[in-house]
């Protein structure tokens, strides 16, 4: 018998939405201010680091994003677990159809849509 049971790691993407101008917006995480980047050369080079113009606090791209992106990225992740918890049951409720013992049902649940903040 095997053991464990192994993970499937899911890498999600997510591109930042850039404005009109070609800018991402972003937010620093200690002093709140928002401040834009040109989307194109955040692209071609590889920034790791942020630093933030009002209070020079300097951390990782990551904790820069802004809560919209955040939420979109929770969304993301959020419709991928419901369409895996979907398919579960309705997998489930095929597999107790031929058994007369067993009455199942199954509901998908909804995703949740998400609307861009303008
Ligand atoms: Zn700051």
């Amino acid at each position: 018998m095997e053991g464990g049971v192994k993970c499937q790691k899911k890498i999600f993407e997510l591109s930042i939405p850039a404005d009109d101008e070609g800018y991402i917006a972003f937010e620093c995480p200690y002093c709140g201010i928002r401040f834009k980047l040109e989307a194109e050369e955040f692209k071609t080079s590889s920034i790791i680091d942020l630093y933030c113009p009002a209070c020079g606090l300097v951390n990782q791209i990551n904790s820069f994003y802004t809560h919209e992106v955040i939420e979109k990225a929770e969304e993301i992740a959020m419709n991928h677990a419901i369409d895996i918890i979907n398919k579960m049951f309705k997998d489930l409720e095929c597999s107790a159809r031929s058994n007369k013992f067993i009455k199942f049902k199954s509901n998908s649940i909804k995703k949740r849509i998400w609307q861009r903040i303008v």
